[in-house]
């Protein structure tokens, strides 16, 4: 298929105005286009950094026509966009990821259908729609975590459940509304792995990360995957691709993996967009994955993203803003900054609150000791 390139110069549209947004519009930017973002926060991270931010809501039937008549395409940096405004917008310009793939990834139980149809294992699981379905559960599924099939993120949405009595309370505690109960898991580590794949089918992926959780939220990743087999890595790469091409996918997609205690590798969620496990790419990849997203949408050729040096990443949340009081206080930058290697990414945001993503920290190094050290210097210079 040959692709119709878009030139730059021409509109990019973004619907969602987070940091994920912001980063795409740097790096279309870069590329010379200029980007729409629809969002409904007047002081959006993206909208602030876009050409145009139309203060809108994600289904607000003007701003989406005005997307729509200036953009020559676009794509989603939020999971839970509609993917009616995808579908919409689609009647009139290219839209990377389709609506279909985005409804895809905004349900626990289609995701795992997904992984299933690309041949990829994942944990064993149950789909509960009502309460009698918790009565009837397997038992072989517990201990294990309940989460709602739909809207969670960063642990939320998800009650570890002991037994049935457990599960029961749970699922009303949640809503009653549909979920998926996992297996609890004895994960021995966490992976995930970003693709990238063009209208053409033509794919490429990120190196394999590592991630560490703190409370549910991403708090570190190490690029090269530290202790994590490289046969192991490339199979995690393998079925990352495999997914992506299944349901012929156009954009960034990424895969997160558990690795078990006795080495199988098994698929745990997705998303549609670039993922904060792949914001290192910025400082440590030839090519990162926003330019990745932007390629994608622009119709332009991907390359294999290559990286030049070994990264940690940290999150910056919303607490390092405060100190053991609980009063406000200025994380110290400069000493931050003066660390070699560290480059800070603040996502302009206020309002710093427990929990939030207000930034990232990447600490590249000649070697992956020297970055993970400069990391550990950074962490505690941060407090
Ligand atoms: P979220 O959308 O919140 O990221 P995940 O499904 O990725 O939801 O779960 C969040 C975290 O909870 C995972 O990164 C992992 O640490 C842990 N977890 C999730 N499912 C399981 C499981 N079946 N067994 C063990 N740990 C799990
Ligand atoms: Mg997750």
């Amino acid at each position: 298929m040959k692709l119709q390139a878009l030139h730059p110069g021409e509109w990019l549209g973004m619907l969602g105005g987070g940091q994920l947004g912001r980063m795409a519009v740097h790096a279309a930017q870069a590329l010379g286009y200029r980007v729409a973002v629809i969002d409904p926060d007047k002081h959006s991270p993206a909208g602030a950094a876009a050409d145009e931010h139309l203060q809108a809501g994600y289904d607000d039937a003007h701003a989406l026509s005005q997307l729509a008549s200036r953009c020559a395409a676009a794509s989603t940096e939020f999971e839970n966009v509609p993917a009616s405004s995808l579908e919409r917008l689609a009647q009139d310009i290219d839209v990377a990821p389709a609506g279909a793939a985005v409804a895809v990834c905004q349900d626990r139980a289609a995701e795992k259908a997904q992984f299933a149809k690309a041949g990829v294992p994942c944990a064993p699981h149950a789909v509960l729609r009502t309460a009698a379905d918790c009565a009837a559960v397997d038992a072989a599924l517990l201990p294990g975590i309940l989460k709602t099939a739909r809207m969670g993120y960063d642990g939320k949405g998800q009650r570890r459940v002991a037994d049935a009595a457990e599960l029961t309370s749970a699922f009303a505690e949640l809503g009653n509304v549909p979920c998926v109960l996992e297996a609890l898991l004895p994960l021995a580590a966490e992976l995930s792995v970003i693709v990238a794949r063009g209208r053409d089918g033509q794919i490429v992926s990120l190196p394999v990360q590592r991630n560490w959780h703190v409370g549910g939220i991403l708090a570190t990743t190490a690029v090269p995957a530290s202790g994590i087999a490289p046969a192991l890595q490339v199979q995690a790469q393998q079925q990352a691709q495999a997914i992506a091409a299944a349901f012929e996918y156009v954009g960034v997609l990424c895969i997160e993996f558990f690795v078990l205690q006795d080495g199988r590798l098994l698929a745990n969620e997705m998303a549609p967009r670039p993922h904060n496990s792949g914001h290192y790419s910025i400082d440590a990849c030839s090519h990162s994955q926003f330019e990745l997203q932007v390629r994608a949408m622009a119709q332009l050729p991907l390359p294999q993203p290559r990286l030049h040096s070994p990264a940690f990443m940290l999150n910056l949340l919303g607490d390092l803003w405060f100190d053991a009081q609980g009063q406000r206080r200025e994380p110290d930058w400069s000493a931050v900054l003066a660390l070699p290697g560290a480059h800070l990414h603040l996502y302009g945001k206020t309002d710093p609150r427990p929990g939030r993503k207000m930034g990232h920290l990447t600490v590249t190094g000649a070697s992956a000791d020297e970055a993970r050290a400069q990391a550990l210097q950074a962490a505690q210079v941060l407090g």
